[in-house]
C-alpha cells in the first residue's frame, strides 16, 4: 500500500505557483488575487477559508477576505459579488459554502462572474466541464485529478465507482474520471443514496471515490484487493482527547481498508490540502486568462 499524500503533491503545486508568482512580478505584471466571502462563523467554514487565505499568502498570492454577519440580507450579499464581479484587481471569487438557510445558494452563485469562478461551480462552467472544454472544474474534483496526475495513476480502462453524486464532488468527478482525457477514459459507476447492492458494485471497482460524508463507511469488505481508493470525506467527531475538542474522520475505514489496497488517501492529509491546490491553480489561471498574461 503507498500513501497518495496530498500535503506532499499539493506543496509541488504550490511551489511551482510561487515561482510563476515571481516571474510575474520580475515582469511587473499582476498578480493573482482571490477574494474569498465567508458568512457567518460557522467553524468548518471559518478553518477552510482560513487555510486558503494563508496557502494565497504562502505563494505570493494576493487575497481579501471578506466577512460578512450570518443575518446579512440576499440582495446585499448579491450586491457585494456584484461589485467583485467589477472589480478589476479581482481575478478570483469563492463563496465559502455553506450559506445561511434565508440566502439561496444558486442565485449566490449564479451570479458570480464566469470567468472568476475558481470554485468552479456556476452552470457555464459545468456546462464546460461537461462538453470537455477549457473551464475552471470544480477544485475537489480538479484536486482529485492532480492527485493522481501527480503519482501517475493509470486511470484509462479502469472502473471507477464514486459514491456520492453531489454538485460539488461526486457528480463532477464521475464525469470527468469518464472524459477521454487523462486521468479519465473511465468506465465509470456513479453511486447514491437509493444504489442497490452498493457492496457488489465496490467490489468490481478499481477505483473508488468515497464522497458521501458518513465517517468510516466504506469497510474492507467493500474493497478490491489493490484497488486504488480515494477518501473525500471530512466529518468532524467529537474527541474530548484532542485540543481542539473534535478529530476528523474521512468515509473509509482507513485502519482496515489500507492493508488491501494499492493506493490510498489519507483524512486530513488527502484529498482537503489537493482541493486547496486546485483552487490556487484556478486563480492563477483566472489572472492569466483575464489579463492576457
Ligand atoms: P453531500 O451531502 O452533498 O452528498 C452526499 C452524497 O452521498 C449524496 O449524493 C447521497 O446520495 C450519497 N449518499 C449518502 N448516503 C449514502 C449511502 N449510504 N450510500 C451511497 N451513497 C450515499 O456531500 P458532499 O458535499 O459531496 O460531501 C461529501 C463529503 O466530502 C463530506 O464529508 C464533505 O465534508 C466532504 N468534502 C470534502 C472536501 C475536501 O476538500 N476534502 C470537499 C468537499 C466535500
Amino acid at each position: 500500500m503507498k500513501l497518495l499524500d496530498g500535503k506532499l503533491a499539493s506543496q509541488a503545486i504550490k511551489d511551482d505557483l510561487k515561482t510563476k508568482v515571481e516571474e510575474l512580478k520580475k515582469l511587473g505584471n499582476k498578480i493573482p488575487h482571490l477574494a474569498a466571502v465567508l458568512v457567518g462563523n460557522n467553524g468548518a467554514s471559518e478553518t477552510y477559508v482560513a487555510s486558503k487565505v494563508k496557502s494565497c499568502e504562502e505563494i505570493g498570492f494576493k487575497s481579501t477576505l471578506i466577512r460578512l454577519e450570518d443575518t446579512i440580507s440576499e440582495a446585499a450579499l448579491l450586491e457585494v459579488i456584484h461589485k467583485l464581479n467589477y472589480d478589476n484587481d479581482v481575478d478570483g471569487i469563492l463563496v465559502q459554502l455553506p450559506l445561511p438557510k434565508h440566502i439561496s445558494e444558486e442565485k449566490v452563485i449564479d451570479l458570480i462572474d464566469a470567468a472568476k469562478d475558481v470554485d468552479g461551480f456556476h452552470p457555464v462552467n459545468i456546462g464546460k466541464m461537461v462538453q470537455g472544454s477549457e473551464t475552471f472544474v470544480s477544485a475537489t474534483p480538479y484536486g482529485i485529478l492532480l492527485l493522481l496526475q501527480h503519482y501517475k495513476i493509470e486511470t484509462k480502462g479502469k472502473h471507477a465507482v464514486v459514491i456520492g453524486r453531489s454538485n460539488i464532488v461526486g457528480r463532477p468527478i464521475s464525469i470527468l474520471l469518464s472524459r477521454n482525457d487523462d486521468p479519465g477514459n473511465c468506465t465509470v459507476t456513479l453511486c447514491h443514496s437509493h444504489t442497490k447492492n452498493l457492496k457488489e458494485i465496490c467490489l468490481q471497482a478499481d477505483i473508488i471515490i468515497a464522497a458521501l460524508g458518513k465517517p468510516e463507511f466504506l469497510k474492507a469488505d467493500m474493497v478490491k484487493q489493490d484497488a486504488v481508493i480515494i477518501d473525500v470525506g471530512i466529518t468532524r467527531i467529537t474527541d474530548a482527547s484532542k485540543k481542539s475538542g473534535y478529530a476528523i474522520k474521512g468515509d473509509v475505514d482507513f485502519e482496515n481498508v489500507s492493508p488491501k489496497c494499492s493506493y490510498i488517501t489519507p483524512v486530513p492529509g488527502g484529498v482537503g490540502p489537493m482541493t486547496i491546490a486546485a483552487l490556487l491553480m484556478n486563480t492563477y489561471k483566472a489572472n492569466s486568462l483575464n489579463h492576457d498574461l
